[in-house]
């Protein structure tokens, strides 16, 4: 009934103590044991049930036990362990938030990607801090520069390496074809929202990137689906992705 009962490790229990949590939530009582255990998981969770934790906790716990070594650094392409899909960009970055704060000091990247057209608002806000740090160092020429949108920024943030990856649908499958972001070495993916993200029309964007991964022998990506309700759709979407997977409603 503690989080420390859960083999977590230290550093993530040190981390889960710092976020003064001490009881998991119901969603994280049942869904965490179940995907440490390494099966698939498809669960109900409305937002404020704390599946923020419930997905990151095993990926991170994963991440930092597991030997990542023969991960490849093929020059500007980054290739992270887990991916993290949410619908949008509020509840990316809301995630993106909470996995730095759980996974403080341990090691792991997160970086957190998130889309807009024809440019993003990440980059806009990369750029408004880059022109703020040329206003007051800088010339009015180089503020100028410093206006032009540099969507180099997040991509320099990914080829700096990253191990989790959160992301919303339309921005990663750029990324995938710009070939950015390599999918092979995803060992855990978690689909947030996933109700809201097929509501949103993101069901060929969300197949384009799974297809992308590949299907890896048995066991070797685990796979967590989170929904707050589960019409047909979203339970084709679990049958394609998932295999020999627990349904879980708390
Ligand atoms: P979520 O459903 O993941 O958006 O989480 C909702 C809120 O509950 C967030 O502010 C979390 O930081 C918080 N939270 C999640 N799990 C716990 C927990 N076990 N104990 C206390 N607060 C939590």
């Amino acid at each position: 009934n503690t989080f420390a009962e859960i083999d977590l490790g230290d550093a993530l229990n040190l981390n889960i103590k710092r976020c003064k949590y001490v009881k998991p939530t119901p969603v994280q009582r049942y869904t965490i044991p179940i995907s440490l255990g390494g099966r698939d998981l498809m669960a109900c969770a409305q937002t404020g049930s704390g599946k923020t934790a419930a997905f990151c906790f095993p990926i991170i716990s994963g991440i930092m036990k597991g030997d990542f070594s023969q991960r490849p650094r093929l020059g500007r392409t980054a290739f992270p362990l887990a991916l993290i899909i949410s619908p949008t960009r509020e509840l990316s970055v809301q995630i993106h938030e909470e996995a730095k704060k759980f996974s403080y000091q341990t090691g792991v990247r997160v970086v957190v990607v998130y889309g807009g057209a024809p440019i993003t608002q990440q980059d806009w806000r990369i750029v408004a801090l880059h022109c703020f740090e040329k206003t007051i160092g800088l010339s009015i020429n180089a503020m100028v520069i410093g206006l032009i949108p540099i969507p180099g920024m997040v991509l320099r943030e990914l080829e700096r390496g990253v191990d989790i990856l959160v992301a919303t649908p339309g921005r990663l499958v750029d990324l995938l074809e710009r070939a950015k972001v390599s999918l092979e070495m995803i060992r855990y993916l978690a689909l947030d929202e996933a109700d809201r993200m097929l509501d949103m029309g993101f069901e060929p964007q969300i197949r384009k990137i799974v297809q992308q991964m590949g299907m890896p022998p048995p066991g070797k990506r685990q796979t967590m689906l989170f929904s707050a309700t589960f019409p047909r759709e979203i339970q084709r979407l679990a049958s394609d992705f998932l295999s020999s997977y627990i349904f879980l409603t708390v």
